[in-house]
């Protein structure tokens, strides 16, 4: 399937979402998962109009860049260690994997200039699940206000794959609670306006319940 046609495929469904839950399709960021796919299928995405790329490890996201350059803005979504910090901080626009403090010192200090942060929630039981609990993450956040080069622009998580839509909602809505109670600190380093949820398998109802990003591979570049 050509890029073009998922994307209006995609665009479709993106819309009737924002019907459904009397939201404005402009909130709505589409990041292109290509970690499965090559960097002419990256390119394709970016002659497609996609302006957001994400990828989930280092080496994925350094090769892509090293072709593509700055043209899109990179998201690193994946578990991102320490050391590999210095090798991603000039080239990701967004990091959405924020876990831990000795991180966000790494971060802060290889990074020549205000890094986009997600702190990375985890919304369900599922052990195979990245990301702090919900009642940690205020008081995590809350730690952050030392890292001059971070901001928290938002909140993320990757629901369990299933098609169980309640328990995708529970998350999505955990994770939109979690989103207001941040935002009432008012802390200026915490505007935490973004959140990053929905793939796929489960994008629509994460527009229903606030999504402001949405991660999309399989669906839009393919496996
Ligand atoms: C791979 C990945 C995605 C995209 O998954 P698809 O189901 O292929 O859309 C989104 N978010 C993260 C963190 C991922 O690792």
């Amino acid at each position: 399937m050509k890029v073009t046609d998922n994307l209006a495929a995609i665009n479709e469904q993106i819309h009737e979402a924002c019907h459904h839950a009397h939201r404005d399709p402009k909130e709505i960021k589409i990041v292109a998962v290509t970690k499965y796919v090559s960097i002419e299928r990256a390119k394709e995405a970016i002659d497609a109009g996609i302006t957001h790329l994400g990828e989930n490890r280092e080496e994925g996201l350094s090769a892509k860049w090293e072709v593509l350059g700055d043209k899109p803005k990179w998201h690193f979504i994946g578990t991102l260690q320490s050391r590999k910090v210095k090798n991603i901080i000039d080239k990701v626009d967004f990091i959405h994997s924020l876990d831990r403090v000795s991180l966000a010192a790494e971060i802060d200090k290889r990074a020549k200039r205000k890094i986009k942060c997600l702190v990375q929630v985890k919304t369900s039981e599922e052990e195979s699940k990245h990301g702090l609990v919900p009642n940690e993450v205020l008081s995590f956040i809350q730690q952050l206000g030392d890292y001059s080069n971070i901001e928290v622009v938002g909140l993320m998580t990757m629901a369990p794959f299933t098609q169980d839509e309640k328990l995708l909602r529970h998350c999505f809505r955990t994770l939109k609670e979690l989103q207001q109670e941040i935002q009432n600190q008012k802390l200026e380093y915490a505007p935490c306006h973004e959140l990053s949820m929905g793939m796929s398998n489960d994008f629509t109802i994460a527009i229903e319940e606030g999504a402001t990003m949405i991660r999309i591979g399989t669906a839009l570049v393919g496996e």
